[in-house]
């Protein structure tokens, strides 16, 4: 690149800079690193759906949220960062296997020589005369094809181990990134996408088994109000802090996820509604329970509660109808006050709730 062509870039990586700092600013949004990010993305257009969702949260004052900038990043940026992860490593998985089987080749190519001509010196010997000088060269040279071998062999059972070791490693990699692109960035548990694959997996299980299966959704009670006193930032340590408090509450293939904003799910494969419910009533105390302070200045912020609706699978089921009942549970523990948990059995109709009660 000739040294105008870099001048120019520079100019145009700094209109680019000046642009997304001015958007931001009428927008209503700070210049963190990561808004700074998104909008540069932006008007670079290499991302279109990224400008797309940007156009759908634009609101009528013309203001975005931080809240939904924060999810234009996780969508668009920090998704493609794992893509590109991704594809990295896939790529170095296969030069990896292909020289591995270059060696193998070559070996096998080699080995299949040797016993070629350990074949010839054994044909000469049967043929040969017992002549002491004759069988002896015919010995060295067996001997040394077979050192040769012996030598190739190593080789080949050390670069073996050297890409045994690359490969487990880039799995190790792999199974970093998987895991990362089913967690949610703020709490650390499971996200929405893990959540969709376990339902859908747990309920095709529910199917051809008698096992129960318990949905329990919560969502934190007025937590707009709690954002709009003490800020988002503080609004998302609580975010974390419920996490916390539900995963310690939770044990073996219980499943719980971030299922958006301020609402959490736990997926209990084996566990009946009335347990289901028990175990809500717990985690909802649980978080009643903890005072909680700023973590700089010590300032009481009171507590937050949650509500939840509990439900539990029911033969023919698919993840809609199963989701749907824990919805309309937690819906009702809104309507009865909030901080409360509510389970299906509460509007079942009557075979429904026999149902209920005996599953
Ligand atoms: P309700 O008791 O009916 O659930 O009231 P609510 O205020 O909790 O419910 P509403 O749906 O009106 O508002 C949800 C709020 O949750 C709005 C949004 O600011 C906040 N929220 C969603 N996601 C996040 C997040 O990641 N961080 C923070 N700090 N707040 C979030
Ligand atoms: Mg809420
Ligand atoms: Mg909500």
């Amino acid at each position: 690149m000739s040294t105008i062509d870099i001048a120019k870039q520079v100019e145009t990586s700094h209109q680019t800079g000046m642009l997304a700092l001015s958007l931001l600013k009428e927008l209503g949004l700070a210049a963190t690193p990561r808004n700074y990010e998104t909008w540069c993305t932006h008007i670079q257009g290499e991302v279109p759906a990224l400008s797309r969702d940007m156009q759908k949260f634009l609101h009528i004052d013309g203001k975005i949220t931080q809240e939904e900038a924060d999810t234009l990043y996780h969508l668009h940026i920090a998704r493609a960062d794992l893509a590109h992860d991704v594809s990295e490593l896939a790529t170095s998985l296969q030069v990896e296997m292909n020289e591995l089987f270059q060696h193998i080749e070559a070996q096998n190519e080699s080995s299949h020589e040797h016993s070629a001509t350990l074949g010839d010196l054994t044909a000469q010997l049967d043929h040969s005369s017992t002549d002491n000088t004759s069988v002896k060269s015919l010995l060295e040279s067996a001997i040394n094809i077979t050192k040769k071998m012996r030598a190739e062999n190593q080789e080949l059972e050390s670069s073996l181990a050297a890409s045994t070791n690359e490969i487990s490693s880039l799995r190790r990699n792999v199974e970093s990134i998987q895991k990362e692109a089913m967690s949610d960035p703020l709490t650390g548990i499971n996200n929405r996408k893990s959540f969709d694959r376990n339902i859908a997996r747990l309920i095709d299980e529910s199917q051809n088994t008698t096992n129960p299966l318990t949905l329990i959704m919560a969502d934190v009670d007025h937590f707009k109000s709690f954002n709009d006193r003490w800020g988002h930032q503080t609004g998302d340590q609580v975010l974390r802090l419920v996490a916390e408090v539900m995963n310690a509450n939770i044990k073996g293939q219980d499943l719980l996820a971030r299922y958006g904003g301020e609402e959490f799910s736990i997926l209990l494969p084996g566990t009946t509604i009335e347990n289901g419910h028990m175990l809500a009533d717990r985690i909802r105390r649980a978080v009643e329970s903890r005072r909680l302070k700023k973590r700089q200045s010590n300032e009481d912020l009171g507590v937050v509660t949650m509500s939840m609706g509990v439900a539990h699978y029911h033969p023919g089921d698919n993840v809609a109808a199963l989701i749907e009942r824990a919805d309309k549970s937690l819906y009702l523990a809104k309507e009865r006050g909030r901080n409360c948990v509510i389970d299906e059995r509460e509007f079942a109709d009557g075979e429904k709730s026999v149902d209920a009660v005996v599953a």
